[in-house]
């Protein structure tokens, strides 16, 4: 088992070698077992290798691996659109399109909307993260390390500031209202409607930083897109798929998108992503203009629509109460310790932003509470521009008694690291 022919491109947070997981707990090859609080970075929504996503994919090898969708139709792929119409937030939604990674479906997103739309340009969010092809690193501005180094990025891609009330250092109220305002701005001075296709957001911004917008805002964007002419993409990539205690984020802010991007928690650790949409607007993609190769995969098809099973089965409202136990826990330690700078989220996508006394982001903090709770065998991922943000995203059939060991985890982490 040689690392070293392991390309060092992969950066890599523990320094681990896995063996096997079930649940919220994960093995490594010594041995030792951790409460996996990252879920394979919002994937495994469903906890490692559950049994019925275990069972819907073995029984699918076993009849056909790859029945490539654009030879024909497989039945995993018609029972998941099946499954998708039981799940999606507006009955406005009835088509789909699948692909393999996160980043493929915001690529497809893009390019639906370029096809459908006859307009070149995107509008997106300082902060966001959308993937690491060559399109989506235009798009992420929550870091250099996404895009340095690989200039000329692509072109078409204009960013307005997100609501993040906490880094500005004003009210929610204000910082929404203002961030409208600037989007607005840029339609007169950057990109003008008439070559603006779509104006693409994370719901809850996950990179960076589990930042959510404030209800007014998310309103406020669907107006502003309605009243330009604009489609409005949701990347729910890592909201999606029950993580904010609803199956989708954007059902907390009552707003309808154009197109919902969609990959991690769907097939609970399967590659599979895709787009959900409206026939119509399905219908201006140019048949042949946009696919791949492994897109709709049957086994990934058949363990989504177990996942699917899975997170109906009272998974979502498990995360939607726990997540209301894992905050209000978090809250209770940010009093004694106002390293805590801000505690928020949505249901299971929490995050606690550090920050110094003298009011910078608390990367090292952050960094030590991490390295505290990895010795003390629960897994945390950072988040956020200088890695400030500890981000909480255990599998969403995380029970009480495991978000109280891991809070106590975490307050003697951070008590140890102030
Ligand atoms: N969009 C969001 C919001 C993400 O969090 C990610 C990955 O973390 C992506 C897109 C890219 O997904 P993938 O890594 O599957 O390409």
């Amino acid at each position: 088992m040689a690392k070293e022919h392991v390309s060092p491109v992969w950066s890599r947070t523990f320094p681990l070698t896995i063996s096997h997981g079930e649940g919220c707990y994960i093995y490594d090859t010594d041995g030792r077992r951790y409460l996996d609080f990252t879920s394979g970075i919002g994937v495994t929504n469903t906890g490692h290798c559950h049994p019925k996503v275990v069972a819907a994919a073995q029984a699918q090898v076993g009849k056909i691996i790859h029945a490539q969708v654009n030879n024909y139709y497989h039945l995993p792929l018609l029972a998941l659109t099946d499954a998708l119409l039981t799940i999606v937030p507006d009955k406005s939604f009835d088509c789909f399109f699948l692909t393999n990674s996160g980043a493929e479906a915001i690529e497809g997103a893009i390019k639906l909307a370029r096809h459908a739309t006859k307009k070149p340009n995107i509008i997106t969010f300082q902060g966001g993260f959308h993937g690491r092809t060559n399109l989506t690193m235009a798009t992420d501005t929550g870091s250099t390390i996404y895009r340095a180094g690989y200039s000329p990025l692509a072109s078409g891609v204009y960013i307005t500031p997100f609501p993040y009330a906490y880094r500005y250092g004003w009210d929610p109220e204000t910082t929404s209202q203002w961030c409208l305002k600037e989007l607005r701005h840029m339609l007169h001075t950057q990109t003008a409607p008439f070559e603006t296709a779509a104006v693409l957001i994370e719901p809850v911004q996950g990179e960076g930083g589990y930042v959510v917008p404030p209800v007014s805002f998310m309103k406020g964007l669907r107006t502003l897109c309605d009243e330009f002419g604009l489609l409005l993409i949701a990347d729910e990539v890592q909201s999606g798929f029950g993580r904010t205690g609803k199956f989708f984020a954007v059902e907390h802010f009552g707003v309808t998108p154009d197109i919902i991007v969609m990959a991690k928690g769907l097939a609970s650790g399967f590659p599979l992503a895709g787009l959900i949409s409206r026939r119509d607007l399905m219908e201006k993609w140019t048949p042949g203009s946009h696919g791949g190769t492994y897109g709709g995969n049957a086994v990934a098809c058949a363990a989504a629509v177990a996942t699917i099973e899975v997170l109906k089965d009272g998974v979502v409202e498990n995360a939607a109460r726990m997540g209301k136990v894992l905050t209000a826990g978090l809250k209770k330690i940010q009093q004694k310790y106002p390293v805590m700078g801000d505690v928020r989220g949505l249901g299971l996508m929490v995050g606690v932003e550090f920050t110094t006394p003298d009011g910078n982001p608390g990367s090292d903090i952050s960094n030590e509470v991490k390295k505290f709770c990895l010795d003390n065998n629960l897994l945390l991922l950072q988040c956020g521009t200088y890695h400030q943000v500890v981000r909480w995203i255990p599998p969403l059939v995380v029970n009480k008694e495991q978000i109280e060991t891991a809070l106590d985890i975490f307050e003697k982490a951070v008590a140890s690291a102030v």
